[in-house]
């Protein structure tokens, strides 16, 4: 079901090199420039015709051949890259998946030379789990690779509504340090299920209903029982409603209810045991879906509505004020109609 062509042809060439160079130079003056954890633990690889290797991301191996980088709990900025997500990739006999590129052109470049610091094989998959900046916007670094991008059938139209001011964004975020970064848009289209095959090693891809996003991926690895929840899943972070707070809970119900060994938050920790991690989310979505409800039939507005909501949340989640009051304006805009 291959719907749509990439459409990003030019410049990666010389922006890789651009940036390669840079991170040469960056490693070169370690001592005096400040740079991210990301950064400061990564290692140069070797130099090929003078030009520096870029550096790897760090990921930890949560089960065989499953590799996760964990992203920091703060917002994108210059410092961290955009690094902020839970990204990483699947090794099999004959294939690898990267499951989401990362936050910017940067770290896209570090996921790919922590899989080539690992293996030869052909990075076939590059699965982009929702339309998130923080998640897919290191996608234009596997360009060379030519891997199929694989997304849900809504990211495209995700991707046309957003995906510039989301560019725009993370540019004034990061001024030089998005350099590279820009909109890949998928060339192969989930709209309910696809496997794919790593050698010996099936992934089973579902695209879900309205729920953190409208256009969200998971990913079952048959081989480990690994469920790759994306930002279905937040642990530690405060969950992000984005798509429908009533359909997450729906979904919330069918995932749980998948025999997992283990699962990988969007944010959070690498791995998690599954369906427990579930339920600080599934406790937030509730009490925001009761509260909201009540404040609606209390007469209480849209604008004041955050403070009477899910307060007994406050001290569970980090960003908790950042992103709760959102988090209500969205679900009131839902509930309202009902
Ligand atoms: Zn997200």
């Amino acid at each position: 079901m291959r719907l749509l062509s990439c459409c990003y042809l030019g410049a990666p060439i010389e922006r890789q090199t651009g940036a390669l160079t840079r991170a040469g130079l960056l490693l070169f003056f370690a001592g005096i420039i400040r740079r991210s954890a990301v950064l400061a633990a990564a290692v140069v690889l070797g130099t090929t015709a003078g030009r520096a290797e870029t550096a790897a991301l760090p990921v930890t191996e949560i089960a065989s051949g499953i590799f996760v980088h964990n992203g920091v709990h703060e917002e994108a900025s210059a410092a961290n890259e955009d690094a902020i997500a839970n990204i990483g990739f699947i090794i099999g006999d004959e294939a690898v998946a990267v499951i989401d590129p990362g936050g910017s052109f940067a770290e896209g470049g570090a996921l790919r030379a922590a899989i080539r610091a690992r293996t030869d094989q052909p990075i076939r998959y590059v699965i982009l789990t929702h339309v998130h900046p923080d998640h897919i916007f290191g996608a234009a670094a596997f360009r060379d690779d030519h891997p199929d991008f694989v997304g849900h059938a809504k990211l495209p139209g995700a991707l046309a509504q957003r995906g510039d001011y989301y560019v725009r964004r993370l540019h004034s975020a990061l001024g030089d340090e998005a350099s590279g970064t820009e909109i890949v848009v998928p060339t192969v289209l989930v709209s309910d299920r696809l496997d794919l095959d790593l050698g010996h090693r099936r992934l089973t891809l579902r695209a879900h209903g309205p729920a953190h996003t409208d256009n969200d991926l998971t990913i079952f690895d048959q081989k480990t029982r690994t469920l790759w929840l994306a930002d279905l899943l937040f642990v530690d972070r405060i969950p992000v409603i984005d798509g429908s707070l009533v359909g997450w809970l729906k979904q919330l119900d069918e995932l749980t209810a998948i025999p997992a060994d283990r699962a990988v938050p969007g944010h959070g920790p690498v791995s998690v045991p599954w369906p427990a991690a579930a339920e600080p989310e599934r406790r937030y979505l509730e009490a925001v879906a009761h509260d909201t409800r009540a404040a609606i039939r209390s007469g209480i507005g849209l604008a004041t509505a955050y403070r009477q909501v899910a307060n007994s949340e406050r001290g569970n989640w980090l960003l908790f004020d950042d992103y709760h009051p959102r988090n209500v304006t969205a679900s009131y805009k839902e509930l309202e109609w009902e």
